[in-house]
């Protein structure tokens, strides 16, 4: 089985990429004194950046995708905030000629394969991802020699050119499924995340799944351990996992293996998340994911009280983007995120595949007990 060399957070995440000094906790703070509008509290400088963002976006017919895990002020400039897959979508169907896509730099070439007429720009090309980058199309190639015949799924977070060189994509909502889908005679190359390949493995009951030893270095922090001790400081809240990113799919698998108790437990997309608290009786709940997501949790479920399973699980890469690199990269239409045609091409049929099996329905595999509100 081979093992990926995992990039330490700060090293190169993708090509062309450099994770060079992370922003300061509070960037906008340290900008405040450099202003040309003079000395401005944190709310109006935000503010300010925010209309001049909306301005230049409307004089440029673009629109602003922004991802869960993205920053609060980011999120909140966006015209539509989402998952990666909910992010494709919105880019694909979008009249807008650019699209500013606040996310890593996966997620902008997947909005490139599906919408190749578009300008899609990536407002910091050190916005990589450190699951992504533990395989490229090369090593795959590779893999692929010493199992002639054997069928490649791999897990949306990759480049394209790894897409190119797969047979399907897939979310963790649809890996169960696309593995499935699969003659169950049929060898399997699962990429490049290891606990989600554990997951499907286990779930699947299939011994023919070889598995890429890849992982997020955000997961880290959601261990079972942190799990198991937020569970017992809030014993009324319910716990929801979103599994939508490397840095959950670890959560997924422990509770498969039978490390973590699945009662009270709901596994949910991004929108069955954000709905799930106006229906549940609960009214504190422990959230297994990146801390993003907890800014439109609160903020779209002001009367009920959220806590992280763990508040160091942040994502780096997410965090690289903010308000002055969005205006820049709307300024001066930078950095375009292009993918040569013939890697495009065959990219779009491993992920249109991915979408036609249940990619856009619910998580697999559901909990008896969880309807996701979200689908
Ligand atoms: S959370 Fe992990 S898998 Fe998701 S973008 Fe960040 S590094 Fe990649």
């Amino acid at each position: 089985m081979p093992r990926a060399a995992l990039p330490r957070q700060g090293t190169a995440p993708c090509a062309g990429a450099a994770l060079t000094e992370h922003p300061a906790p509070d960037y906008l703070q340290t900008t405040m004194a450099t202003t040309d509008t003079g000395i401005l509290s944190r709310e109006e400088l935000v503010a300010q950046l925010q209309g001049e963002i909306k301005t230049l976006a409307r004089e440029k017919n673009a629109v602003i995708l922004a991802h869960n895990y993205e920053r609060a002020e980011v999120q909140d400039v966006a015209d539509y905030v989402g998952d990666s897959l909910g992010l494709s979508r919105e880019a694909a169907k979008t009249d807008a000629d650019v699209i500013v896509f606040c996310g890593v730099h996966f997620m902008a070439e997947t909005a490139a394969v599906l919408s190749p007429n578009k300008t899609v720009l990536l407002p910091d090309l050190a916005a990589g991802c450190s699951l992504a980058s533990t395989i490229d199309a090369e090593q795959l190639r590779a893999w692929k020699a010493e199992h002639p015949g054997a069928v490649v799924v791999s897990y949306v977070n990759t480049t394209a050119e790894v897409k190119a060189e797969s047979d399907y994509c897939c979310t963790s909502g649809n890996a169960v499924e696309v593995v499935n889908s699969i003659p169950a005679d049929t060898e399997i190359l699962f990429c490049p995340d290891m606990f989600l390949g554990a997951h499907v493995k286990r779930m699947s009951g299939r011994q023919n799944i070889r598995i890429w030893m890849g992982e997020c270095h955000v997961h880290a922090g959601i261990d079972p351990e942190n799990i198991r001790l937020q569970r017992s400081l809030h014993p009324e809240a319910e716990f929801l996992i979103h599994p939508e990113c490397g840095c959950s799919t670890s959560v997924l698998e422990a509770m498969s293996a039978g490390d973590i108790d699945p009662e009270g437990v709901q596994i949910l997309s991004t929108e069955g998340m954000i709905k799930r608290p106006a229906i549940s009786a609960a009214t504190e709940f422990i959230v297994a994911t990146e801390v993003g997501i907890l800014h439109r949790l609160r903020r779209e479920n002001p009367a009920k009280r959220f806590v992280a399973a763990n508040e160091r699980a942040s994502c780096a890469y997410m965090k690289v983007t903010t308000l002055p690199k969005v205006k820049r990269a709307l300024q001066r239409l930078e950095h375009r995120i292009t993918v040569p045609e013939d890697i495009a091409n065959r990219a779009r049929r491993a992920i249109e595949r991915m979408i036609a099996i249940g990619g856009q329905h619910p998580l697999s595999p559901v909990p008896e007990t969880t309807i996701d509100p979200g689908e």
